[in-house]
């Protein structure tokens, strides 16, 4: 199902800004593309918009059902969750949160559960068990560390240094305890709170291990997490795409008039097509250079160079080099032998490869993730 064209400008221009976020720059300094802050888009039903949607600059939500409030997802540390619990507290004073949903467990969708630990904090179990793979402290190491390495003029290192300094610079990691939502659950479950039913589906694995999609029936309105990006190149970290495409599909059956993605503006159905055009076209044309005996990152930078991806609408999204981390998933989920180091230092290594095909990329932006 889809909506036209007429629908989806309807739709956005149905959602109200109730309080602007201040300044015309995004915390990379980027001008936004769109007003953030925080917006009505439905009866009692609301979005926290960060634009642009580059690293940690993720939308969140909430749902006043008469009384008590559900939030969707935390941000990436307190003082970003805190700003969009200032902009709400209209609402909430009215109607309190009693319950967070995390859609899933990268850090700026949940490190700010710490916020709500003596409320009930729900997500999928495989969301809840990833949630302490990366540790904020960790990623504050290598804040500080990245000065160092930006020095370090050896196999891109110097780059991915920059690169690291650049996303965390508007972050502070220092305090951050991550805190387990206290209610896992699979497949699906439904909160009926008040007279109004809030849906959780899970979609992953895909974007991550435990994915969730929330819908609010009702109010013709659906939360996507990280399986929707608009206009910022998306990520599988999990994979297999088969699943992370049947998650987007799922969305597309949801009778709905506005979806928040998880970073980006207000979307609709035709910004899910988008998407799905994206993880069609990359699917295929990696499934091509693997075929022909070429490694994720190389074949990554081939798509990337190639006149079809230059022509396509994506090549303006964010932060294209993405299509790195994406390239090593199909390829571990073909079987190919291991391209990369386990763990932690095969996420590192491939965010050290983003880093160099970033400052290939002469427009790629955020700008300040390539200028030294
Ligand atoms: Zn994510």
């Amino acid at each position: 199902m889809s909506t036209t064209p007429r629908a989806s400008h309807r739709a956005r221009a149905e959602a109200t800004c109730l309080h602007a976020s201040v300044g015309s720059l995004t915390r990379y300094g980027e001008p936004a593309k769109y007003q953030g802050g925080l917006y009505r888009i439905a009866d009692n039903t609301y979005a926290w918009l960060v634009p642009n949607g580059s690293w940690g600059e993720t939308n969140l939500g909430l749902i006043d059902c008469r009384g008590t409030s559900v939030m969707i997802d935390t941000g990436w540390d307190l003082r970003c969750t805190r700003e969009m619990l200032n902009a709400c507290q209209d609402i909430t004073d009215r109607s309190p949160i009693d319950q967070v949903i995390n859609t899933h467990a990268d850090g700026d969708h949940c490190w700010g559960n710490q916020l709500f630990r003596d409320r009930h904090i729900i997500a999928t179990h495989a969301c809840i068990h990833q949630m302490h793979h990366m540790q904020p402290r960790a990623l504050s190491a290598l804040y500080h560390g990245s000065l160092i390495l930006r020095h370090v003029n050896v196999a891109g290192i110097d780059q991915f240094g920059h690169y690291m300094h650049e996303m965390f610079r508007p972050y502070d990691f220092s305090g951050i305890r991550i805190t387990s939502p206290d209610h896992g659950f699979s497949v699906s479950k439904t909160l009926c709170i008040n007279g109004v039913d809030i849906v959780i589906t899970e979609v992953g694995p895909g974007h991550t291990d435990g994915d969730a999609v929330v819908h609010v029936p009702a109010r013709r309105v659906a939360y996507a997490g990280d399986i929707l990006f608009v206009g910022v190149t998306p990520v599988m970290w999990s994979g297999p795409i088969e699943k992370l495409v049947a998650g987007l599909e799922f969305l597309q059956t949801l009778d709905v008039d506005i979806i928040v993605p998880g970073h980006g503006p207000l979307a609709t159905q035709a910004d899910v097509q988008h998407v799905l055009d994206y993880w069609h076209f990359v699917h295929e044309a990696m499934a091509q250079r693997f075929k022909q005996g070429m490694g994720p990152t190389q074949a990554a930078r081939d798509v990337i160079f190639s006149p079809a991806f230059q022509q396509a609408p994506w090549a303006q999204w964010d932060s294209p080099e993405r299509l790195v981390t994406s390239a090593h998933t199909l390829y571990r989920h073909w079987g190919a032998p291991a391209f990369n180091l386990p763990g932690k230092l095969g996420q590192m290594n491939l965010l050290r490869q983003q880093a160099m095909l970033a400052f290939e990329l002469p427009h790629a932006t955020p700008r300040v993730m390539r200028h030294p």
